[in-house]
């Protein structure tokens, strides 16, 4: 009897260890940065239209500021590995947008991992080394929704930081009285973006704002790159 117990302790100890989610820590869900110091981060999403990129890229160039990309799977081109390459080295970053851009809180949590995953292998297999995609913007800002919240399964995948935003509007004055402090401001590669950053960037360096990536925005350290790709381990 006694050794029954023993084992049925057990058994309810491995249960409760493995059935356990990793938690995820404070701050990993951020909708901006410190709002006592003066910077700010640009966000671009999506990458559908590489003639934007590029032209968004050297906008970053021209009037000397980061952006921080969101990409999707589906939309890691070959033919725009130049622009990447030339992103990371002048000090803008890329996070992962998902595959193709689902309701993740609509789909199986399987499918919702897959999701993350595969893009990390393509963006590996673009540049030809591990660039951990570790902050994540969920498309339509969707994590939860009902009884389903995605937060500790991002976490459990690597992701370090669930990027949301505080100013979404394109046009420029709209989105210049809306920035303050530590604001995360959400674009995407479409014409309208475009000339809506032309306008607002340099009003925004006027108003005495750094603009920073994501990761410095939120005090993150640099991002470790490594030799050997992530390959996606569930087919
Ligand atoms: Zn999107």
């Amino acid at each position: 009897m006694k050794h029954t117990m023993r084992i049925l302790c057990l058994m309810m100890c491995l249960m409760l260890f493995f059935g356990t989610a990793l938690a995820y820590p404070a701050g990993f869900l951020v909708y901006h940065g410190d709002r006592e110091v003066n910077r700010i981060a640009i966000t671009v999403d999506d990458i559908y239209d590489a003639n934007v990129l590029r032209a968004m890229h050297e906008l970053s160039v021209e009037l000397d500021f980061p952006i921080t990309y969101f990409v999707l799977g589906t939309q890691i081109r070959e033919s725009d590995k130049d622009i990447w390459e030339d992103v990371i080295a002048r000090g803008g970053e890329v996070g992962n947008h998902t595959w193709k851009h689902p309701y993740l809180t609509r789909i199986s949590i399987h499918n919702a991992r897959n999701q993350i995953l595969l893009t990390q292998e393509a963006w590996d297999n673009l540049l030809g080394y591990h660039y951990p995609l570790r902050l994540l913007r969920p498309p339509f800002g969707y994590y939860k929704e009902g009884n389903v919240n995605l937060l500790d399964m991002f976490y459990e995948y690597g992701v370090e930081k669930t990027v949301m935003w505080d100013v979404s509007y394109t046009d420029p004055a709209e989105a210049r009285k809306a920035t303050q402090n530590g604001s995360i401001l959400l674009f995407h590669t479409n014409y309208e973006d475009l000339e809506c950053l032309k306008v607002l960037i340099p009003q925004l360096i006027e108003d005495g704002y750094e603009l920073v990536t994501v990761s410095e925005l939120l005090g993150m350290e640099p991002i470790e790159t490594s030799e050997e790709k992530y390959v996606f381990p569930y087919r």
